[in-house]
């Protein structure tokens, strides 16, 4: 059977595990009720410190070994949001981020959205976007609003410049 569908439950990847020969194990299938029920955007160490919670002898090197097999698998995907660590999304929730780079606000938005540039490139340049993996960084309505001199982005000459004149 082709698992071309990313798993919806704990139960669905349990049986993909195994289906592949791989073990169930106490600390995976916690790491994997901590995934489907905690929501994304958690780094590795925040997820440990959740199966840690439950199982306090798992050790960080054990969750980021499933992490990484549960990506191969398919199962999850990571999206980097800014400067910080990767942050873990189930395959079957995907979706683009816009991250402000003055306030931090993150925006989940639609695939799609990215959609005009994914035909563009794989026409053009018959390159593969992947626009899951990074975030497109900027700034939000609220942010992208401010004059300049609040925003603090202006040197400061130019800003004496700019308030002289008015
Ligand atoms: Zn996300
Ligand atoms: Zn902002
Ligand atoms: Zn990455």
């Amino acid at each position: 059977m082709a698992a071309t569908l990313a798993p919806h439950s704990v139960e669905d990847v349990l049986e993909l595990l195994r289906s592949r020969g791989g073990r169930v194990t106490t600390s995976r299938r916690v790491l994997l009720a901590a995934l489907f029920e905690g929501g994304p955007h958690r780094t590795a160490e925040e997820l440990a410190g959740e199966v840690q919670a439950q199982l306090t002898d798992v050790h960080l090197s054990t969750i980021y070994r499933n992490l990484d097999e549960l990506e191969r698998l398919g199962v999850i995907v990571h999206s980097h949001l800014g400067h910080g660590p990767a942050t873990y999304h189930l395959a079957s929730e995907t979706h683009g981020h816009l991250v402000c780079e003055q306030c931090g606000t993150m925006l989940e938005v639609p695939e799609e959205l990215f959609a005009a540039l994914v035909r563009a490139a794989r026409a053009t340049y018959g390159f593969v976007v992947d626009a899951r993996h990074f975030a497109v960084v900027g700034r939000c309505s609220a942010c992208a609003a401010l004059p300049a001199r609040a925003r603090g982005d202006v040197p400061a000459a130019s800003r004496a410049e700019v308030s002289g004149s008015l």
